[in-house]
């Protein structure tokens, strides 16, 4: 079989749940990573043969809705490649816009603290994008520690990860320049409306809150921040596009007098800067 041939397979399995643009990606991504080539390479070798010994199983989980992140066991984030299984939430594209924003304005050394760190995802980004920083990074998920504590150790940076409970206190983690979260906050009842892939496969604890309670771990945080941010610190969220408004008074009400909704690239707001 071509590589052309073994991509158009591909693709044809995974269109009716991704749509066609989508599933060519998905293609390309099994094709390149089974071969060892990047996607350049894999064009200037279409009508190459190939042979993928394990296609027939990889075809029929990504036909299943498995998605292609855990199927390869691996996830790009930040231009780095991160460890993945059904325990962790694969990291999104936004997530990498969160990073890179709060990269650019934190200080060298400073110290970091990422509640509900999954994969270790912006814990493990920040440590390396900014200079002598010290990061922490917490989540009430042991098996997801554990994936993240082999991500920072492959890609060859230094955070301290601790089982811990988001919405219990915190303040014995010590202080912080920077307290970043990306919390579960998808109301429940959107379940409904969401793609197989992610409600089938990925853990609900990394992403659904009650309907009634959608503030939940944002208002916790905005808590334990008042006690651990250090004068001039801030706070940075990924938030639920819907909920902007009701993060950004939350925070006011608790002290925090500067506030900042922040776009994504689709045009979404999806970040929240906050300041006391
Ligand atoms: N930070 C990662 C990222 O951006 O890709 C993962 C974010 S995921 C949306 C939310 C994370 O919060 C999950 O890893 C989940 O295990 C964790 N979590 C859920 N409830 C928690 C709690 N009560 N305390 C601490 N972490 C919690
Ligand atoms: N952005 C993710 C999604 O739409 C959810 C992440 C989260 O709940 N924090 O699936």
């Amino acid at each position: 079989m071509t590589i052309r041939h073994t991509i158009h397979t591909i693709r044809e399995a995974t269109t009716p749940l991704y749509g066609e643009r989508e599933a060519e990606s998905v293609a390309r991504l099994v094709v390149c990573d089974r071969l060892g080539y990047n996607l350049s390479q894999l064009v200037a070798h279409y009508e190459e043969e190939c042979e993928i010994a394990d296609l027939k199983v990889i075809v029929e989980e990504l036909r299943q809705g498995r998605p292609v992140q855990y199927v390869l066991g691996k996830a790009e984030f930040c231009e780095m490649e991160f460890e993945v299984a059904e325990g962790v939430l694969i990291p999104r594209p936004e997530t990498e816009e969160l990073v890179y924003r709060i990269a650019e304005t934190a200080g060298r050394g400073a110290r970091i603290l990422d509640i509900g760190t999954g994969s270790g995802a912006i814990a493990i980004a920040l440590a390396k994008l900014v200079k002598e920083s010290e990061v922490v990074a917490i989540d009430i998920s042991r098996e997801a520690l554990n994936i993240a504590e082999r991500n920072a150790e492959r890609l060859g940076v230094k955070v301290e990860f601790v089982e811990a409970d988001a919405l219990g206190d915190l303040s014995a983690l010590g202080t912080f320049d920077i307290i970043v979260s990306n919390p579960p906050y998808i109301p429940q009842s959107d379940i409904v409306d969401m793609r197989k892939n992610v409600v089938y496969f990925e853990p609900h604890t990394a992403l659904f809150v009650p309907d009634d309670d959608i503030l939940r771990f944002y208002r916790a945080t905005a808590e334990n921040a008042t006690k651990m941010l250090r004068e001039g610190g801030s706070l940075w969220f990924e938030i639920y596009e819907k909920a902007g408004e009701e993060v950004c008074s939350m925070l006011r009400e608790k002290g925090f007098t500067q506030t900042e909704l922040f776009e994504d690239a689709n045009a979404k707001p999806r970040m929240v800067w906050s300041r006391r």
